[in-house]
């Protein structure tokens, strides 16, 4: 690169300063956003969400990675972290709060019950729903019975991860 001087036009010094200057798209600038001010949604199903609420306590505190801010609306929340059983019961209001939600939006599915129904999954049973990805779209699968508070926040920083490079769910 040249050193710039008093005599170089301004399309000299943007030729010359193109490989240190980037300008993101603006989509790349909204995700990167998006990424680092996650809303989730207050809600919890059954023991998963214990962790969830101790995640988001000091000891852990979720706002370090800019998601502590969890909304007590689902019109105001853009990440839905499903934690605990699925009673059959509560597919359809979980159904509704997902549609609630405004888009761009994601989900974390917590804990074995939302993955594959967990410890309650056995053959001919009738009262749960086997994993939340039957009834919403899932971009995040946390293992675990339960999962700690670590495992829900390495699963949030692959959902940023994930958002800054602007993927969506799996068609
Ligand atoms: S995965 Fe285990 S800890 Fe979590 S809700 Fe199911 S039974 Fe409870």
């Amino acid at each position: 690169m040249k050193k710039p001087t008093d005599q170089m036009t301004t399309e000299e010094l943007l030729v010359e300063a193109g490989p240190l200057v980037h300008i993101d798209a603006l989509e790349n600038l909204l995700n990167h956003a998006r990424s680092k001010s996650l809303w989730p949604l207050t809600f919890g199903l059954a023991c998963c969400a214990i962790e969830l609420m101790a995640a988001g306590a000091s000891r852990f505190d979720l706002d370090r990675f800019g998601a502590g801010v969890f909304r007590p609306s689902a019109r105001q929340a853009d990440v839905m972290i499903v934690a605990g059983t699925i009673s059959k019961k509560m597919g359809p209001v979980i159904q509704a709060l997902w549609d609630q939600m405004p888009s761009p939006k994601w989900s974390i599915a917590l804990g074995g019950c939302t993955i594959d129904g967990g410890p309650f999954k056995y053959p001919n049973q009738y009262a749960i729903i086997e994993g939340a990805d039957k009834i919403i779209p899932v971009d995040i699968y946390i293992p675990g019975c339960p999962p700690r508070p670590e495992a829900l926040i390495s699963g949030l920083l692959l959902l940023e991860e994930k958002i800054k490079a602007g993927k969506r769910f799996k068609a």
